[in-house]
Protein backbone atom coordinates (compact mmCIF):
# COMPACT_ATOMS: atom_id res chain seq x y z
CA UNK A 1 0.00 0.00 0.00
CA UNK A 2 1.27 3.25 -1.10
CA UNK A 3 1.20 5.95 0.82
CA UNK A 4 1.00 9.58 -0.86
CA UNK A 5 4.16 11.28 -1.65
CA UNK A 6 5.82 7.88 -2.04
CA UNK A 7 7.49 7.00 -5.14
CA UNK A 8 7.16 3.14 -6.17
CA UNK A 9 10.06 1.23 -6.92
CA UNK A 10 9.51 -0.90 -9.98
CA UNK A 11 11.25 -4.32 -9.32
CA UNK A 12 12.61 -6.10 -11.78
CA UNK A 13 12.00 -9.74 -12.31
CA UNK A 14 14.45 -11.82 -10.25
CA UNK A 15 15.29 -14.10 -12.83
CA UNK A 16 18.16 -17.06 -11.96
CA UNK A 17 20.23 -15.48 -14.73
CA UNK A 18 20.06 -11.85 -13.15
CA UNK A 19 21.78 -13.77 -9.93
CA UNK A 20 24.32 -15.23 -11.65
CA UNK A 21 25.21 -11.48 -12.32
CA UNK A 22 25.51 -10.11 -8.60
CA UNK A 23 28.23 -12.22 -7.73
CA UNK A 24 30.18 -11.11 -11.01
CA UNK A 25 33.97 -9.48 -10.10
CA UNK A 26 34.29 -6.74 -12.18
CA UNK A 27 36.88 -7.39 -15.33
CA UNK A 28 35.76 -11.22 -15.74
CA UNK A 29 35.17 -12.04 -19.19
CA UNK A 30 31.46 -13.18 -19.73
CA UNK A 31 29.83 -14.34 -23.06
CA UNK A 32 25.89 -13.59 -23.44
CA UNK A 33 23.30 -14.35 -25.73
CA UNK A 34 20.00 -12.03 -26.21
CA UNK A 35 17.16 -13.57 -28.16
CA UNK A 36 18.46 -16.03 -30.07
CA UNK A 37 21.36 -13.75 -31.36
CA UNK A 38 24.82 -14.77 -31.46
CA UNK A 39 26.99 -15.22 -28.55
CA UNK A 40 28.91 -11.93 -27.38
CA UNK A 41 31.75 -11.88 -25.59
CA UNK A 42 32.15 -8.82 -22.91
CA UNK A 43 34.10 -7.79 -20.04
CA UNK A 44 32.01 -7.40 -17.12
CA UNK A 45 31.95 -4.07 -15.33
CA UNK A 46 28.68 -3.60 -13.17
CA UNK A 47 25.46 -4.90 -12.11
CA UNK A 48 23.26 -2.48 -10.42
CA UNK A 49 20.35 -5.07 -8.44
CA UNK A 50 17.56 -2.47 -7.95
CA UNK A 51 17.54 -1.89 -12.30
CA UNK A 52 18.72 -5.14 -13.26
CA UNK A 53 21.12 -2.99 -15.97
CA UNK A 54 24.55 -4.68 -16.51
CA UNK A 55 27.31 -3.02 -17.96
CA UNK A 56 30.00 -3.80 -19.91
CA UNK A 57 33.12 -3.81 -22.54
CA UNK A 58 32.80 -5.63 -25.49
CA UNK A 59 35.96 -6.72 -27.86
CA UNK A 60 36.88 -3.60 -29.60
CA UNK A 61 36.12 -1.03 -26.65
CA UNK A 62 32.30 -0.28 -27.17
CA UNK A 63 30.21 0.40 -23.59
CA UNK A 64 27.18 -1.73 -23.86
CA UNK A 65 24.18 -1.72 -21.06
CA UNK A 66 21.82 -4.48 -21.28
CA UNK A 67 18.97 -5.90 -18.63
CA UNK A 68 19.99 -9.03 -16.88
CA UNK A 69 16.14 -9.95 -17.88
CA UNK A 70 16.92 -9.79 -21.50
CA UNK A 71 19.86 -12.69 -21.07
CA UNK A 72 18.90 -15.65 -22.84
CA UNK A 73 22.06 -17.58 -21.53
CA UNK A 74 25.27 -16.53 -19.72
CA UNK A 75 28.68 -18.39 -20.07
CA UNK A 76 31.89 -18.29 -18.43
CA UNK A 77 34.45 -18.70 -21.00
CA UNK A 78 37.08 -21.26 -19.19
CA UNK A 79 41.19 -20.62 -19.36
CA UNK A 80 42.46 -23.60 -21.12
CA UNK A 81 44.76 -25.43 -19.09
CA UNK A 82 48.82 -23.85 -19.64
CA UNK A 83 50.99 -25.84 -22.10
CA UNK A 84 52.85 -27.96 -20.65
CA UNK A 85 55.26 -28.84 -23.86
CA UNK A 86 57.17 -26.01 -24.63
CA UNK A 87 60.11 -26.36 -26.82
CA UNK A 88 63.15 -24.33 -27.73
CA UNK A 89 64.92 -24.25 -31.04
CA UNK A 90 68.18 -22.73 -31.19
CA UNK A 91 70.45 -21.47 -34.26
CA UNK A 92 73.91 -21.68 -34.74
CA UNK A 93 76.13 -21.13 -37.45
CA UNK A 94 78.93 -23.72 -38.32
CA UNK A 95 81.67 -21.16 -36.72
CA UNK A 96 81.77 -17.84 -34.97
CA UNK A 97 84.90 -15.54 -35.39
CA UNK A 98 84.67 -13.31 -32.60
CA UNK A 99 81.20 -12.25 -32.51
CA UNK A 100 78.13 -13.05 -34.37
CA UNK A 101 74.34 -12.83 -33.52
CA UNK A 102 72.52 -16.16 -32.57
CA UNK A 103 69.24 -16.62 -32.96
CA UNK A 104 66.04 -18.87 -31.61
CA UNK A 105 62.47 -19.66 -31.41
CA UNK A 106 60.08 -20.68 -28.27
CA UNK A 107 56.96 -22.99 -29.04
CA UNK A 108 54.85 -24.38 -26.89
CA UNK A 109 52.76 -27.08 -28.96
CA UNK A 110 53.34 -25.24 -31.93
CA UNK A 111 52.11 -22.09 -30.76
CA UNK A 112 54.78 -19.09 -30.22
CA UNK A 113 55.68 -18.16 -26.72
CA UNK A 114 55.92 -14.26 -26.26
CA UNK A 115 57.57 -12.92 -23.52
CA UNK A 116 59.61 -15.82 -21.95
CA UNK A 117 62.66 -15.25 -20.49
CA UNK A 118 66.07 -17.30 -22.08
CA UNK A 119 69.18 -17.61 -20.62
CA UNK A 120 72.27 -18.42 -22.33
CA UNK A 121 75.80 -20.38 -21.23
CA UNK A 122 78.33 -22.43 -23.03
CA UNK A 123 80.87 -24.80 -22.60
CA UNK A 124 83.90 -24.50 -22.11
CA UNK A 125 82.25 -20.82 -20.07
CA UNK A 126 84.15 -18.39 -22.27
CA UNK A 127 81.47 -16.87 -24.57
CA UNK A 128 79.98 -14.28 -23.32
CA UNK A 129 76.18 -13.11 -24.16
CA UNK A 130 74.36 -9.74 -24.44
CA UNK A 131 71.60 -9.61 -23.70
CA UNK A 132 71.71 -12.68 -21.32
CA UNK A 133 68.81 -13.51 -20.70
CA UNK A 134 66.90 -12.80 -23.89
CA UNK A 135 63.35 -11.75 -23.57
CA UNK A 136 61.08 -13.94 -26.78
CA UNK A 137 58.78 -11.78 -28.79
CA UNK A 138 55.49 -11.57 -30.51
CA UNK A 139 56.50 -14.63 -32.28
CA UNK A 140 58.53 -16.27 -29.54
CA UNK A 141 61.65 -15.24 -31.48
CA UNK A 142 65.06 -14.29 -29.04
CA UNK A 143 67.87 -13.16 -30.08
CA UNK A 144 71.77 -12.86 -28.42
CA UNK A 145 75.52 -11.29 -29.43
CA UNK A 146 77.91 -14.24 -28.60
CA UNK A 147 81.40 -13.05 -28.55
CA UNK A 148 84.49 -14.88 -28.54
CA UNK A 149 87.01 -13.76 -26.40
CA UNK A 150 90.06 -11.79 -28.36
CA UNK A 151 93.01 -14.00 -28.58
CA UNK A 152 91.17 -17.17 -28.70
CA UNK A 153 92.27 -20.05 -31.05
CA UNK A 154 90.33 -22.27 -33.19
CA UNK A 155 88.07 -24.19 -30.77
CA UNK A 156 84.91 -26.24 -30.21
CA UNK A 157 82.59 -25.15 -28.05
CA UNK A 158 78.78 -25.63 -27.34
CA UNK A 159 75.89 -23.51 -26.63
CA UNK A 160 72.69 -23.94 -24.62
CA UNK A 161 69.85 -21.91 -25.04
CA UNK A 162 67.29 -22.85 -21.59
CA UNK A 163 63.79 -21.31 -21.20
CA UNK A 164 60.95 -22.37 -18.12
CA UNK A 165 57.10 -22.02 -19.79
CA UNK A 166 54.45 -22.60 -17.74
CA UNK A 167 57.08 -23.97 -15.12
CA UNK A 168 58.18 -26.70 -17.56
CA UNK A 169 62.52 -26.05 -18.08
CA UNK A 170 63.64 -26.61 -21.91
CA UNK A 171 66.69 -26.28 -23.19
CA UNK A 172 68.68 -26.83 -26.70
CA UNK A 173 72.58 -27.13 -27.87
CA UNK A 174 74.65 -26.86 -30.41
CA UNK A 175 77.79 -26.92 -31.20
CA UNK A 176 79.67 -24.85 -32.98
CA UNK A 177 83.78 -23.78 -34.00
CA UNK A 178 84.99 -20.66 -32.48
CA UNK A 179 88.00 -18.33 -32.93
CA UNK A 180 88.59 -14.63 -32.51
CA UNK A 181 92.60 -13.58 -33.60
CA UNK A 182 93.64 -10.34 -31.41
CA UNK A 183 94.04 -7.41 -32.85
CA UNK A 184 97.43 -5.73 -32.45
CA UNK A 185 96.58 -1.89 -32.42
CA UNK A 186 94.00 0.59 -33.07
CA UNK A 187 96.11 3.54 -35.41
CA UNK A 188 99.30 4.12 -33.83
CA UNK A 189 99.47 8.00 -32.67
CA UNK A 190 101.61 9.92 -34.67
CA UNK A 191 102.82 13.08 -34.94
CA UNK A 192 104.54 15.17 -37.94
CA UNK A 193 108.03 16.84 -37.04
CA UNK A 194 109.08 20.01 -39.25
CA UNK A 195 113.34 19.29 -40.96
CA UNK A 196 114.54 20.87 -38.17
CA UNK A 197 113.03 18.71 -35.53
CA UNK A 198 114.71 15.72 -37.91
CA UNK A 199 117.86 14.37 -34.98
CA UNK A 200 120.92 14.74 -36.07
CA UNK A 201 123.19 13.67 -33.25
CA UNK A 202 124.86 9.93 -34.11
CA UNK A 203 126.88 7.88 -31.75
CA UNK A 204 127.96 6.28 -34.62
CA UNK A 205 128.02 6.40 -38.13
CA UNK A 206 125.20 7.57 -39.98
CA UNK A 207 123.00 4.14 -41.10
CA UNK A 208 124.69 1.88 -38.30
CA UNK A 209 121.95 0.67 -36.44
CA UNK A 210 118.45 1.24 -34.64
CA UNK A 211 118.76 0.82 -30.36
CA UNK A 212 115.73 -0.06 -28.55
CA UNK A 213 115.25 0.15 -24.58
CA UNK A 214 113.08 -1.89 -23.32
CA UNK A 215 111.31 -1.33 -19.62
CA UNK A 216 109.08 -3.09 -17.82
CA UNK A 217 106.66 -1.66 -15.33
CA UNK A 218 105.80 -3.29 -12.11
CA UNK A 219 103.10 -5.99 -12.92
CA UNK A 220 104.42 -6.55 -16.04
CA UNK A 221 105.36 -10.04 -17.28
CA UNK A 222 108.56 -10.33 -17.71
CA UNK A 223 109.40 -14.05 -19.56
CA UNK A 224 107.77 -16.21 -22.21
CA UNK A 225 108.53 -20.06 -22.87
CA UNK A 226 111.04 -19.88 -19.65
CA UNK A 227 113.13 -17.05 -21.53
CA UNK A 228 113.12 -13.09 -20.78
CA UNK A 229 110.63 -11.60 -22.68
CA UNK A 230 111.93 -8.77 -24.53
CA UNK A 231 114.95 -10.63 -25.96
CA UNK A 232 111.86 -13.36 -26.88
CA UNK A 233 110.58 -10.43 -28.94
CA UNK A 234 113.45 -9.22 -30.06
CA UNK A 235 114.27 -12.46 -31.82
CA UNK A 236 114.98 -11.96 -35.47
CA UNK A 237 113.83 -8.43 -35.65
CA UNK A 238 117.30 -7.03 -37.76
CA UNK A 239 116.70 -10.37 -40.27
CA UNK A 240 113.08 -9.82 -40.67
CA UNK A 241 113.48 -5.98 -40.74
CA UNK A 242 116.79 -6.33 -43.15
CA UNK A 243 118.86 -3.63 -40.60
CA UNK A 244 120.63 -4.15 -37.55
CA UNK A 245 118.02 -3.55 -34.29
CA UNK A 246 119.77 -3.96 -31.06
CA UNK A 247 118.82 -3.77 -27.65
CA UNK A 248 120.87 -1.39 -25.18
CA UNK A 249 123.53 -3.01 -23.23
CA UNK A 250 122.43 -3.59 -19.84
CA UNK A 251 118.87 -4.91 -20.95
CA UNK A 252 115.62 -4.17 -19.95
CA UNK A 253 115.29 -2.04 -17.06
CA UNK A 254 112.80 -3.66 -14.16
CA UNK A 255 111.03 -0.01 -12.52
CA UNK A 256 109.80 0.04 -9.13
CA UNK A 257 106.58 1.73 -7.70
CA UNK A 258 109.34 4.27 -6.65
CA UNK A 259 110.62 4.88 -9.70
CA UNK A 260 107.38 5.53 -10.81
CA UNK A 261 105.70 7.87 -7.83
CA UNK A 262 102.52 7.75 -5.65
CA UNK A 263 100.34 9.19 -8.25
CA UNK A 264 101.10 6.57 -11.03
CA UNK A 265 97.83 5.07 -12.88
CA UNK A 266 97.36 3.94 -16.16
CA UNK A 267 93.86 3.64 -17.79
CA UNK A 268 92.52 0.23 -17.39
CA UNK A 269 92.33 -0.12 -21.22
CA UNK A 270 95.37 0.26 -23.45
CA UNK A 271 93.33 1.65 -26.29
CA UNK A 272 92.75 4.59 -24.05
CA UNK A 273 96.36 5.56 -23.33
CA UNK A 274 96.94 9.56 -24.56
CA UNK A 275 100.45 10.73 -25.73
CA UNK A 276 99.95 13.47 -23.13
CA UNK A 277 98.60 11.06 -20.27
CA UNK A 278 100.08 12.25 -16.80
CA UNK A 279 101.20 8.96 -15.78
CA UNK A 280 102.57 8.28 -19.47
CA UNK A 281 104.41 11.27 -19.08
CA UNK A 282 106.17 10.23 -16.00
CA UNK A 283 107.66 7.38 -18.11
CA UNK A 284 108.78 9.81 -21.08
CA UNK A 285 110.44 11.34 -18.54
CA UNK A 286 112.15 8.54 -16.97
CA UNK A 287 113.41 7.89 -20.60
CA UNK A 288 114.34 11.09 -21.49
CA UNK A 289 116.23 11.11 -18.14
CA UNK A 290 118.24 7.91 -19.30
CA UNK A 291 118.79 9.33 -22.24
CA UNK A 292 119.44 12.89 -22.13
CA UNK A 293 122.28 13.00 -25.28
CA UNK A 294 119.57 11.62 -27.82
CA UNK A 295 116.48 11.12 -28.84
CA UNK A 296 116.73 7.94 -31.31
CA UNK A 297 116.61 4.97 -28.94
CA UNK A 298 112.86 3.95 -29.08
CA UNK A 299 111.47 3.14 -25.86
CA UNK A 300 109.39 -0.09 -25.14
CA UNK A 301 107.21 -0.05 -22.13
CA UNK A 302 106.03 -3.48 -21.22
CA UNK A 303 102.75 -2.50 -18.94
CA UNK A 304 100.13 -4.21 -17.31
CA UNK A 305 96.59 -3.49 -18.06
CA UNK A 306 92.84 -4.88 -16.57
CA UNK A 307 91.34 -5.27 -19.88
CA UNK A 308 90.63 -8.88 -20.18
CA UNK A 309 89.52 -8.87 -23.61
CA UNK A 310 89.47 -6.25 -26.89
CA UNK A 311 91.24 -3.29 -27.80
CA UNK A 312 95.08 -2.67 -28.48
CA UNK A 313 97.90 -5.30 -27.07
CA UNK A 314 100.43 -2.70 -28.14
CA UNK A 315 100.46 0.81 -29.46
CA UNK A 316 103.16 3.09 -30.57
CA UNK A 317 103.15 6.69 -30.06
CA UNK A 318 105.69 8.48 -32.46
CA UNK A 319 107.70 11.53 -32.22
CA UNK A 320 105.98 12.56 -29.23
CA UNK A 321 107.78 15.50 -27.75
CA UNK A 322 109.27 15.63 -24.26
CA UNK A 323 108.07 17.77 -21.73
CA UNK A 324 105.21 19.06 -24.33
CA UNK A 325 104.91 18.53 -28.15
CA UNK A 326 105.94 22.24 -29.38
CA UNK A 327 108.98 22.79 -31.53
CA UNK A 328 111.29 23.13 -28.76
CA UNK A 329 110.55 19.49 -27.40
CA UNK A 330 112.74 16.65 -27.48
CA UNK A 331 110.99 14.19 -29.36
CA UNK A 332 111.05 9.95 -29.17
CA UNK A 333 109.67 6.94 -29.99
CA UNK A 334 107.25 5.06 -27.68
CA UNK A 335 105.98 1.51 -27.56
CA UNK A 336 103.49 0.19 -25.17
CA UNK A 337 102.84 -3.64 -25.42
CA UNK A 338 100.29 -4.93 -23.15
CA UNK A 339 100.36 -8.14 -20.84
CA UNK A 340 98.04 -9.94 -23.31
CA UNK A 341 100.58 -10.00 -26.17
CA UNK A 342 102.85 -12.19 -24.16
CA UNK A 343 100.12 -14.96 -24.31
CA UNK A 344 102.38 -17.15 -27.44
CA UNK A 345 99.92 -16.16 -29.94
CA UNK A 346 101.29 -12.60 -30.86
CA UNK A 347 104.63 -12.86 -30.93
CA UNK A 348 105.28 -10.32 -33.58
CA UNK A 349 103.33 -7.32 -31.35
CA UNK A 350 107.23 -5.57 -31.06
CA UNK A 351 108.23 -6.43 -34.82
CA UNK A 352 104.37 -4.85 -35.59
CA UNK A 353 105.03 -1.76 -33.59
CA UNK A 354 108.67 -1.24 -34.75
CA UNK A 355 107.44 -1.37 -38.12
CA UNK A 356 105.20 2.09 -37.05
CA UNK A 357 107.89 3.43 -35.72
CA UNK A 358 110.10 3.33 -38.87
CA UNK A 359 107.68 4.08 -41.32
CA UNK A 360 106.59 7.07 -38.55
CA UNK A 361 110.46 8.06 -38.87
CA UNK A 362 110.63 7.96 -42.75
CA UNK A 363 113.41 10.78 -43.79
CA UNK A 364 114.52 11.32 -47.55
CA UNK A 365 118.02 12.67 -47.92
CA UNK A 366 118.58 15.87 -49.45
CA UNK A 367 121.54 14.57 -51.92
CA UNK A 368 123.17 18.06 -52.21
CA UNK A 369 123.12 18.82 -48.45
CA UNK A 370 122.71 15.33 -47.27
CA UNK A 371 119.92 16.57 -44.53
CA UNK A 372 117.39 14.08 -43.83
CA UNK A 373 113.39 15.70 -44.74
CA UNK A 374 110.79 13.42 -42.80
CA UNK A 375 108.15 11.54 -44.73
CA UNK A 376 105.46 12.92 -42.27
CA UNK A 377 103.85 9.68 -43.33
CA UNK A 378 102.68 7.04 -41.28
CA UNK A 379 101.91 4.81 -44.25
CA UNK A 380 102.74 1.38 -44.87
CA UNK A 381 103.52 1.18 -48.27
CA UNK A 382 102.41 -2.80 -48.36
CA UNK A 383 98.58 -1.05 -48.25
CA UNK A 384 97.13 -0.15 -51.67
CA UNK A 385 99.17 3.46 -52.28
CA UNK A 386 100.28 4.12 -49.04
CA UNK A 387 96.85 4.15 -47.68
CA UNK A 388 96.71 2.62 -44.43
CA UNK A 389 99.03 2.14 -41.37
CA UNK A 390 98.00 -1.45 -42.28
CA UNK A 391 97.93 -4.13 -44.94
CA UNK A 392 95.74 -6.92 -45.28
CA UNK A 393 98.49 -9.16 -46.36
CA UNK A 394 98.02 -12.90 -44.69
CA UNK A 395 101.22 -13.39 -43.05
CA UNK A 396 102.88 -9.83 -43.09
CA UNK A 397 104.13 -8.14 -40.22
CA UNK A 398 101.78 -4.92 -40.48
CA UNK A 399 98.77 -6.84 -40.75
CA UNK A 400 96.03 -5.43 -38.28
CA UNK A 401 95.37 -8.70 -37.15
CA UNK A 402 98.16 -9.88 -34.03
CA UNK A 403 99.21 -13.12 -34.39
CA UNK A 404 102.89 -14.72 -35.27
CA UNK A 405 103.68 -13.34 -38.25
CA UNK A 406 107.43 -13.09 -39.85
CA UNK A 407 106.91 -11.64 -43.48
CA UNK A 408 107.20 -7.87 -45.12
CA UNK A 409 107.67 -6.96 -48.37
CA UNK A 410 110.83 -4.86 -50.06
CA UNK A 411 108.87 -1.67 -50.25
CA UNK A 412 108.33 -2.16 -46.49
CA UNK A 413 111.63 -2.98 -45.91
CA UNK A 414 112.98 0.02 -47.97
CA UNK A 415 110.63 2.79 -45.85
CA UNK A 416 111.71 1.28 -42.47
CA UNK A 417 115.55 1.35 -43.79
CA UNK A 418 115.15 4.87 -44.34
CA UNK A 419 114.17 6.06 -40.61
CA UNK A 420 116.15 8.85 -38.64
CA UNK A 421 116.74 7.33 -36.00
CA UNK A 422 119.84 5.19 -37.16
CA UNK A 423 122.71 5.73 -34.61
ZN1 LIG B 1 99.46 -1.50 -35.95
Amino acid sequence: MLRKGEIPIKRHHESSLCNEFKNLVPGIKIIVTFHSSNPITVVFTDFDPNTGIVSGVKVGGNVLFFDCRRVESLFFPTTPPPCMNPMITLNVPDSITCTREITGTVTCNSVPVSGTVVTFSSDPAILTFISNPAITNENGQFSTTVTVPEGTGVGSVSITATTTVNGVTTSETETTTISCPPVTDNNPVFFPITQEQVPTETAGGLFSFVSVQAYYLPGAEVTRNGNERFREDMKNVSQIWGFPIVAEPGGPIQLTPNDLGPSFSLPSSLTNLKHDNASFKRLQEIHAAKFPNTVKVIAVWYAPFSEQTGGAIGTSFNNVGFPNQSSTSRFFQHIVIRNTANNGNNNSTLLHELGHTFFATASIENPVTGQLIPQNNICDPASPNCSDDHNTLPNNIMNSAAGNRTELVNSQRQKASSTFLFL
